[in-house]
């Protein structure tokens, strides 16, 4: 008599995971194409041209990302957030 022993449960695993397929949390993007402000870029642009050196945006800036170098008005980038406060204050249009 042919006691095969070996026939037992072979595919007893039900549920492989398949993954649900869970459609929901997509994560919208917030429709910036592409890279948001991981590198800041220019806030701030002064005209050498235009600037007389007069400090006073130096003065109003709260960050101190401004400075006279060479009697001109200078920004670091990575240090300005923003405010626009130096373009307010700018008597001759240099900052835009
Ligand atoms: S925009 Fe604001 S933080 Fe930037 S340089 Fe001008 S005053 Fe400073
Ligand atoms: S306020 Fe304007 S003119 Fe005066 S230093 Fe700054 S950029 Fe130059």
């Amino acid at each position: 008599m042919p006691f095969r022993d070996g026939t037992g449960p072979r595919g007893m695993g039900r549920g492989r995971g398949m993954g649900r397929g869970r459609g929901l949390g997509m994560g919208r993007r917030m429709g910036s194409s592409s890279g948001e402000n991981s590198t800041k870029t220019a806030t701030i642009v002064i005209d050498p041209e235009k600037c007389t050196g007069c400090g006073k945006c130096v003065s109003v800036c709260p960050t101190g990302a401004l400075s006279l170098v060479d009697g001109k008005a200078k920004v670091d980038q990575l240090r300005c957030k923003g405010c626009r406060a130096c373009v307010a204050v700018c008597p001759t249009g240099a900052i835009t």
